[in-house]
């Protein structure tokens, strides 16, 4: 098989293409990686429709037969992960070692959610009845992705879905479907013909898709704005929901870390994913007796790392992922500037040279209503700022409509814990930071989300409860 040609969609267990196709850009070199198809919706009716025939097979599948395929593919994805990511780190730009370890957790997943029970409820077991509530699958779900993680955040949702006994039709984003779509050819084979289905296409796919009478859920990751848009879309046949939204994380640093042992641990949870990451530390917040010491390490440990082509063995960071989000982060960085933000490092963007490229940019404590605080920048820019009281750290940590997780840095585990508790996030983590588990739930508090992913928690949104009661014999 070619993994850097040939792209095709996967519907009804066939390899089919399209009567038009997208140009898929690399990020760093801005040459075309590949062209994906650009889904119809004759042919998006087709997958959903194959998708409701599969449905009852698959539902009546036992767990253990379902489970067995999703292990085959788990196995299956890690014998092709290497050519796998290095199509990934072509379209999306990631470094090469970060695709691989992707390409692990999409395996990862695949093996936890196939080891997932759902759990059967007894509500009363008497000598005149027995009832229980079990979690039935919904029927077909439509899987929407996003750009930053196109592999893992698609097997997110296949994963949980074909487990819990639905049949899904998987759109990854338009920016980076390729990986998708090989990875679509690589499982053809497993699954029962209609049980996953994966289409690529433009602007108006994703749409279709939440409009779709034969679509009974939609689980979407992506940015706030859109999903509030899948949200009202759904409306019209109630399709149930997960949604993943937008973050502005805050990450609060306690007085009492050394700002040299805290320096490169803070900068990777701002910057990880050239900071295209839903939950990267969008917002430093640390104690004025410590501001300057930890403002000094992080631009020093910035200066020691390398951005560039993510195929080079030497990048640390890749370039932004997309032309459009490039123009934006310029526009930002460009009002920071006409603000008089003060950069302690970046704040420049070479426009001459090739890739989308921004510098790492640390800004100096703006004041707390700019746009920078306030927004979700999507890119590496982070602003550091300075506090003196808990409760008004914790104050300024919540108000923003955005709640998908922060993170606590201190010796001090007790009063870390409790400042947890006073912070309106789907997660916290203290001393470290975006740990994420296949059986961890993961949910986003305000406007970050809608539902749960992972977790059993995160597998039962993938059903919908059914009591069962029996009238025993009477004697
Ligand atoms: P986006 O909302 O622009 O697009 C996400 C997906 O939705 C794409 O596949 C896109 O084609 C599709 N889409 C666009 N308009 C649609 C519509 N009207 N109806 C249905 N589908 C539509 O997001 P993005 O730019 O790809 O990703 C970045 C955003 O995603 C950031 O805000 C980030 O925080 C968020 N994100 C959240 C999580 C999380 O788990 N909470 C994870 C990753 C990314």
């Amino acid at each position: 098989m070619h993994y850097d040609a040939d792209f095709r969609m996967l519907i009804n267990g066939s390899l089919v293409a399209s009567a038009s196709w997208i140009e898929i850009i690399n990020p760093a070199t801005e040459q075309i990686v590949g062209h994906a198809p650009d889904c119809n919706s004759d042919q998006l009716d087709e997958a959903v429709r194959h998708a409701r025939r599969a449905f009852p097979l698959w539902r009546d599948t036992p767990h253990a037969g379902r489970s067995a395929l999703l292990r085959d593919a788990a196995e299956r994805l890690t014998a092709h992960a290497e050519q796998l990511a290095h199509l990934l780190t072509s379209e999306q730009g990631k470094p090469l070692n970060q695709a691989r370890g992707e390409m692990r957790g999409a395996a990862l997943w695949l093996r936890s959610m196939a080891d997932m029970a759902l759990p059967i409820t007894v509500n009363e077991d008497t000598a005149e009845r027995r009832s229980e509530t079990r979690h039935v699958p919904i029927g077909v779900v439509g899987g929407i992705s996003p750009w930053n993680f196109p592999v893992l955040l698609s097997i997110w949702k296949i994963a949980p879905a074909l487990a819990a006994g639905n049949c899904i039709v998987l759109k990854p984003s338009p920016f980076t479907p390729l990986t998708m779509l090989k990875i679509g050819e690589i499982l053809d084979d497993i699954f029962p013909a209609g049980v996953l289905n994966i289409v690529s296409g433009g602007d108006a796919l994703g749409p279709w898709m939440t409009a779709h009478p034969g679509i009974d859920k939609i689980s979407f990751t992506g940015s706030t704005v859109t999903g509030r848009r899948v949200m009202a879309s759904a409306a019209d046949n109630l399709k149930r929901l997960t949604l993943e939204l937008g973050g502005n994380d805050a990450a609060i640093v306690l007085p009492d870390v050394d700002p040299h042992d805290i320096a490169p641990k803070l900068f990777w949870t701002a910057f990880r994913n050239t900071g295209q990451f839903c939950i990267a530390a969008k917002r430093i917040y640390i104690h004025d007796d410590i501001y300057d010491g930890v403002a000094a390490a992080l631009v020093d440990y910035a200066r020691s790392v390398k951005i560039g082509n993510g195929a080079e063995p030497a990048t640390d960071l890749g370039p932004i992922q997309n032309r459009p989000q490039y123009q934006r982060l310029i526009a930002l960085i460009d009002e920071c500037q006409a603000q008089g933000h003060r950069f302690l490092i970046g704040g420049k963007v070479d426009r001459d040279q090739t890739g989308f490229f921004i510098p790492v940019s640390i800004i100096d404590n703006p004041p707390e209503d700019s746009r920078i605080v306030q927004e979700e920048p999507f890119g590496p820019i982070v602003p550091l700022l300075r506090y003196d009281d808990i409760d008004d750290v914790i104050a300024r940590a919540n108000a923003s409509p955005y709640g998908l997780a922060r993170s606590v840095w201190s010796g001090d585990t007790d009063q870390a814990l409790d400042i947890a508790r006073r912070l309106e996030t789907g997660t916290v983590w203290i001393n470290e930071a975006q740990h994420l588990m296949p059986y961890h739930a993961f949910a986003g508090h305000k406007q970050s989300g809608f539902g749960v992913e992972n977790g059993l928690a995160g597998l039962l949104e993938y059903t919908v409860p059914q009591t069962v009661t029996v009238r025993k014999a009477m004697a």
